[in-house]
């Protein structure tokens, strides 16, 4: 089936003339990281809104790395996109789709930034977690530490992110799912999903905090939350 279907794929990129999209490839997560997101999956942490606190700080931080680096790069903003951020929800089908015109990442930066640990933090939370005696039961260590990236399973079974560096000509996604110990790197085909610069995260909500989905939800998250980013923050709800 696996053969058949890559045929396929690959009679139908021809005809269009051009050369059939590099398959997925799979990497194993780091064992660290793969110790977080079980933590994470498994939790019984309820302040899981936390998630979008986190991501929303990563594109704010993504938007400020590009203008900082544009001054002695001016290359880098060569696309001239409004520097901001987009929460797109999707309440029928549990999707947020979070998008930055911020730095993007390169291929090799993906794997470095989201199959590994570098955050100072996460460590030292790991490290909290091992400290406390019920290791795994000490919930709050989630929302003392922040989890960085990795919050987005606290609320989703799969995440997609979609991504285009400035110093790369081609854009990547990255996808993971919960559970799973490893995740995959494509280049993005779908000329849909092309964006000029920045990073789209498309979060598929587990079914019982698919609530999250909602416009009015989102927008007293990023009021809570969020006040203090200095891009703008748009929210709108996909037309059902
Ligand atoms: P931290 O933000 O503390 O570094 P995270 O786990 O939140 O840790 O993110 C890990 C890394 O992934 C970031 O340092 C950054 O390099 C990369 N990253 C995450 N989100 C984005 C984004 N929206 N745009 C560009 N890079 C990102
Ligand atoms: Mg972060």
């Amino acid at each position: 089936l696996f053969l058949g279907s890559r045929y396929e794929s690959t009679a139908a990129a021809s005809d269009s003339g051009n050369p059939p999209p590099p398959p997925a490839e799979k990497y194993e997560y780091q064992a660290e990281v793969s110790r977080l997101m079980d933590l994470i999956v498994n939790s019984l942490y309820s302040n899981k809104e936390v998630f979008l606190r986190e991501l929303i700080s990563n594109a704010s931080d993504a938007l400020d790395k590009l203008r900082y680096l544009s001054v002695t790069d001016p290359q880098l903003s060569k696309d001239a996109v409004d520097l901001d951020i987009r929460i797109q929800t999707d309440k029928d089908n549990g999707i947020i789709t979070i998008t930055d015109s911020g730095i993007g990442m390169t291929r090799q930066e993906l794997v470095d930034c989201l199959g590994t640990i570098a955050q100072s933090g996460t460590a030292k939370f790991l490290k909290a977690v091992k400290e406390s005696k019920d290791a795994g039961t000490d919930y709050n260590l989630i929302g003392q530490f922040g989890v960085g990236f990795y919050s987005a399973f606290l609320v989703s079974d799969k995440v997609v992110v979609s991504t285009k560096s400035p110093k790369s000509d081609k854009q990547y996604v990255w996808e993971g799912e919960a559970n799973a110990s490893s995740y995959t790197i494509r280049e993005e085909t779908n000329p849909e999903n092309l964006i000029p610069r920045g990073t789209r995260l498309t979060l598929y909500l587990k079914r019982d905090d698919k609530g999250f989905a909602h416009p009015e939800r989102i927008q007293k998250l990023v009021k809570n939350y969020s006040q203090f980013v200095s891009f703008p923050i748009y929210t709108w709800q996909e037309k059902g």
